[in-house]
């Protein structure tokens, strides 16, 4: 089953297989910010700027502010949560818990890729 992931409402939702998953206006703690040097950072998730599936694996880049020193910016790319490749499932990460944006990147994939999944 392919993931179909959307942004919705000018990004304040992600919807995964047509259903609203992620909503904007939660506190990310981020380990380290691509948007500011406070680490941990405690940011404000204000949009979705891309967003992007493969093998089920969520991810998107989220602008906002840290709400810590009040620097704002769009961060690297954040698991989102995870879609099961069998029943479309979606199960979200938890956004206070600790998260690392990822730089090191892939191109984005607006849907699911045909490399093989792990
Ligand atoms: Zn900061």
């Amino acid at each position: 089953m392919v993931t179909s992931i959307h942004q919705l409402d000018d990004g304040a939702w992600v919807s995964v297989n047509d259903s609203r998953e992620v909503n904007v206006s939660d506190l990310w703690l981020l380990a380290r910010s691509d948007v500011c040097s406070c680490e941990p950072s405690d940011f404000l998730a204000e949009g979705f700027v891309e967003v992007s599936a493969a093998c089920g694996r969520v991810e998107g880049r989220i602008a906002g502010q840290c709400i810590a020193c009040g620097e704002s910016g769009v961060t690297g790319w954040l698991e989102l949560g995870r879609a099961d490749p069998d029943t479309g499932e979606f199960r979200p990460v938890v956004p206070a818990s600790a998260h690392v944006p990822d730089r090191r990147r892939r191109l984005s994939r607006p849907s699911a890729s045909a490399e093989p999944c792990q």
